[in-house]
């Protein structure tokens, strides 16, 4: 979702990083808080002194409030991170991007009431800062404007990080109460559905509220929260594979002067999706039907070949599984030394998936 961004400086060890949308939204807000400063005023009961809607007084009381409520995000990222690190959990980076910060952890912890103590040190910490500008609210002036205004969008991230949609910590909470009853896939699925369901009622308001911002809101709650179930049933159901329980052991590999013709029609008689290329003990690539589309059935196969991806077989497959999609591979082959021992399709990962979710085991050492 949010990109790697650009490194800040390490905050308690954990790097920081801005997203480059952060960079586009801040002016953006600066901009439009600073154009609506009358409106702010006039919600918080301030009085409308002059002084201050003469410029250069908007857009700098609106970029003062911008970095406010960003220096907020992350002072609420940092409760999750610090909590976390009390728990045994590092926080690999805290990222702030156009709708907010993450704070992306090492994993979830596995029992319940750490993951409930974690999500609720977020919206804890904005609380407490909601609290702390709401006594040190001024009456007038600049300092007037930033303390109601940090008061309430404090409250508001607070309020906001509680509905109980994933990927938000509401979401994440109601997991956590669900898991300490139920298995954890589970209440991964339960807590995803009714993700779902708030983010469609806040589409649907989003939409009536003719609000753009709420509407692109929703859409990262829809689509992160389904990201998020997957994710979590694919790791469950991958734990404590490797690549060697899951590979296909000793694949049919061709010469590189196959030609495309024969390779077909080995294909379809073993029923395989491609294959890898050697020459005599030597792994030169691999060769998948998707990549022979249209190809000149006279050539050979050495003309269509795609570099490689090796794993090891005691490599885990959850983490062989995201080299591959990180690179866009459906195959990957399986080396021991310099030896090729097996294929690792997408399809075997799929099948072990599936097996796991029908809650049966998948058969080991098999073959
Ligand atoms: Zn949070």
């Amino acid at each position: 979702m949010a990109g790697r961004g650009i490194f800040l400086f390490r905050l308690f060890g954990i790097p920081l990083h801005l997203d480059l949308s952060f960079l586009l939204v801040l002016p953006l807000l600066a901009f439009l808080i600073g154009n609506n400063l009358p409106l702010y005023l006039e919600l918080f009961g301030l009085p409308q002194d002059p002084s201050l809607l003469e410029n250069p007084w908007p857009f700098a009381l609106g970029l003062l409030a911008a970095l406010g409520l960003f220096l907020s995000v992350l002072l609420h990222e940092l409760g999750h991170a610090l909590t976390a690190r009390r728990f045994g959990v590092e926080t690999r980076r805290i990222t702030l991007w156009l709708l907010g910060g993450v704070a992306q952890m090492e994993r979830i912890p596995k029992e319940p009431a750490k993951e409930l103590a974690i999500a609720l040190a977020g919206p804890a910490v904005s609380l407490a800062l909601a609290l702390f500008f709401h006594l040190a609210k001024a009456p007038t002036g600049p300092l007037g404007f930033l303390t109601h205004y940090l008061a309430l969008v404090n409250l508001m991230l607070a309020l906001f990080n509680l509905l109980p949609a994933l990927p938000l910590d509401g979401g994440r909470v109601y997991r956590a109460l669900l898991a300490l009853r139920k298995p954890y896939a589970k209440a991964t699925r339960q807590a995803a559905a009714l993700s779902q369901a708030v983010a469609l009622a806040l589409g649907l308001f989003g939409l009536l509220a003719f609000n753009p911002f709420l509407l692109l809101i929703a859409l990262f709650v829809y689509m992160a929260s389904r990201a998020e179930a997957e994710a979590t049933l694919l790791a469950q159901a991958l734990e404590g594979l490797r690549v060697k329980d899951l590979m296909t052991k000793d694949p049919i590999a061709l010469p590189p002067d196959t030609p495309v013709a024969e390779a077909l029609r080995l294909a379809l008689a073993h029923k395989v999706s491609g294959f890898p290329v050697v020459e005599g003990e030597r792994v030169l690539g691999v060769v998948g039907l998707e990549g022979l589309e249209g190809a000149d059935p006279l050539a050979p196969v050495a003309r269509y070949l795609q570099p490689p991806l090796l794993l090891s077989p005691e490599e885990e497959a959850l983490a062989a599984m995201e080299r591959m999609a990180e690179r866009g591979y459906a195959r990957a082959l399986v080396v021991e030394g310099e030896r090729l021992i097996g294929v690792l399709s997408k399809t075997d990962l799929l099948r072990a998936f599936q097996v796991r979710l029908l809650g049966l085991d998948t058969p080991r050492g098999v073959g």
